[in-house]
């Protein structure tokens, strides 16, 4: 299995083994810069290759910079991250900068997650959701297809 890793140097998207990652850190293939299992911020562009690529549930926080809300959620959504790294991958991406993923997903208010799943969309709410649902809608978008 692995996860994709988007490089926090030249934004290049790796696959980068699960099994590699637990023990030591992953280069990137195009820079070799150390890539760590962070969120990252990305764009519709680069989120749908992604989408197209996953092994493991691709989970996305749909935010916007003014939304207090969204400013809430952040921390929750990365605790969540943390600790499902080795069963998802989590991003974020910023709606005022990607509006056609707006349109294309209905995205009426922020944040919105969306989950994607063996290249469909499994999961789609906005609104703030607690941890424990978090994790365990994450848990379950695995088993749906
Ligand atoms: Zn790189």
């Amino acid at each position: 299995m692995y996860k994709m890793i988007v490089c926090p140097h030249c934004n290049t998207i790796n696959k980068a083994n699960l099994e590699k990652l637990a023990t030591t850190d992953a280069n990137c293939g195009k820079c070799s810069a150390q890539l760590r299992a962070n969120i990252t911020d990305i764009s519709s562009d680069k989120l749908q290759k992604i989408i197209q690529h996953a092994q493991l549930p691709v989970v996305v926080d749909a935010y916007a910079s003014w939304c207090g809300p969204c400013k809430m959620y952040t921390p929750l959504f990365e605790q969540v991250a943390q600790e499902l790294k080795t069963q998802a991958d989590f991003f974020k991406l910023n709606t005022e900068n990607n509006h056609s993923f707006s349109s294309q997903y209905n995205i009426r208010g922020v944040p919105t997650t969306l989950i994607f799943y063996q290249k469909k969309l499994v999961f789609n709410q906005s609104g703030v959701l607690d941890k424990k649902n978090l994790q365990q809608i994450v848990i379950d978008s695995a088993k749906k297809i």
